[in-house]
């Protein structure tokens, strides 16, 4: 991977126009660039493989449907046979459901009972729905003209052709995946073996659960939320704790982290305070770069190399540090992970605040989607949106995104969003 020397300048809060400060989407393109899926995989049995991403493309064994069958519930003839005008009877010869084939013969002037699912035999090619069907008696029916050929039929293969690729290499399997591989007859797929993630929060101020905090202390909050997002992303997770603001502590843990892992995560001491070690350790023991990023909240980010695994120093703060997150090593994950989707979707929302804001910087507020009487998405910002006031990201559904270049936003403006999940 390339690295930059890294940068002597340290990122001011008070002017964000510096000519070295790099956009979120040119940090995302240099930070996947370089990252390959992981080139192992695992052989799993369907229901396991519920959100991993696909290793190969996966090749139909068969046609689906694997015959020609009746779309619905009605009657079953050759369309020759059918009147062009007036009506004409029929007799029913046989009555055919879901998996009893017919084997018989039909002659002029004959029909089938069919039901939906059943194979169609040679001899018809049309079904007639019950509705537009006169029944006369036990063997004889009605019918009329105005019937098209092929009408009301499935035809085999016209989901899914033999040798087809089904499903791509890089697809993130869903439910309706699942099912497609249970009609084809495939018991187990291959998918990318999963990230192994390390993590740690860094700082002498902050107590685990069930400790009791002393003076100036705080619980870290950090290796939660961060805990609570990996978790939904499929990945082997690695809690290594807190590490105290002590260099050789710290440097230890990221050498024995980044030796059995994948990505190694930490929140806290990137910024430029006498405590903060993170940047001086990686630069001693990988490869780092340091970038002062076009974004509120998260912007110093530092993101590297340690051995193998790939670094990223979150920034302490608590929404920061979720927003980095989902912002960078989201991709990232999803790179190693194989997944063709790694970039979030915005969808565009009326906002009903104003929002002050001066160009420079691509600011995530947090906010509350919903959609209006008129079926419209709209968004309002979820009170106070200081970055260390975790509950603003609580009561959120989503980030209002607003762009490097957009000034202040009125009432009313179209903004885009990024959905955290598909729940109100
Ligand atoms: P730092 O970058 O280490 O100076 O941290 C910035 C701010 O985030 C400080 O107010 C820290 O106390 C706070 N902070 C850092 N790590 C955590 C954590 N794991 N949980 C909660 N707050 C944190
Ligand atoms: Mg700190």
């Amino acid at each position: 991977m390339p690295m930059n020397t890294p940068t002597q300048s340290q990122p001011s809060c008070n002017d964000p126009s510096e000519p070295d400060a790099l956009t979120v989407d040119a940090a995302v393109d240099k930070i996947v660039a370089d990252i390959n899926p992981i080139s192992a995989f695992e052989q799993l049995p369907i229901r396991d493989s519920l959100g991993r991403v696909l290793f190969a493309d996966l090749h139909s064994p068969m046609d689906v449907p694997g015959h020609h069958n009746s779309a619905m519930d009605g009657y079953a003839l050759a369309a020759e046979d059918l009147p062009e005008s007036g009506r004409k009877s029929f007799e029913v010869v046989a009555t055919v459901f879901a998996g009893q084939p017919f084997s018989g013969d039909l002659k002029k002037g004959q029909c089938l009972r069919i039901m939906t699912g059943a194979m169609l035999p040679d001899a018809v090619d049309t079904v007639v729905i019950q509705e537009d069907v006169q029944r006369i008696d036990e063997t004889r029916v009605e019918i009329g003209a105005g019937h098209r050929k092929h009408q009301n039929i499935r035809f085999r293969g016209e989901d899914i052709r033999k040798d087809a690729v089904v499903l791509a290499r890089g697809k993130t399997l869903r439910a309706a995946d699942l099912g497609v591989l249970a009609s084809l007859g495939v018991n187990e797929v291959q998918v990318f073996r999963k990230p192994h993630v390390s993590f740690f929060s860094t700082g002498d101020e902050l107590k685990s659960l069930g400790e009791t905090l002393d003076k100036g202390e705080i619980y870290d909050s950090n290796r939660y939320s961060l805990f609570g997002m990996l978790s939904d992303c499929k990945v082997e997770i690695f809690d290594l704790g807190v590490v105290r603001d002590d260099p050789q502590q710290l440097q230890k843990t990221l050498q024995q982290a980044a030796a059995h892992s994948d990505v190694v995560l930490t929140s806290g001491g990137v910024s430029v305070g006498d405590a903060d070690y993170i940047k001086p350790i990686l630069q001693q023991i990988g490869q780092m770069e340091f970038w002062k990023i076009l974004m509120k909240p998260g912007r110093p980010l530092t993101f590297g190399k340690i051995d193998k695994a790939l670094f990223f120093g979150l920034p302490g703060n608590p929404v920061a540090v979720m927003v980095t997150f989902y912002q960078f090593v989201l991709p990232a994950l999803k790179r190693l992970q194989g997944s063709e989707q790694i970039l979030p979707l915005q969808l565009p929302a009326v906002a009903l605040d104003d929002i002050r804001k001066t160009p420079g910087r691509k600011e995530f507020q947090r906010a509350v989607a919903t959609l209006n009487e008129q079926g419209v998405l709209q968004a309002r910002l979820t009170g106070r949106q200081g970055s260390g006031i975790l509950t603003s990201m609580s009561e959120a559904n989503a980030f209002m995104v607003l762009p490097e270049q957009s000034g202040s936003i009125q009432k009313g403006d179209t903004v885009m969003v990024e959905l955290f999940t598909n729940y109100r």
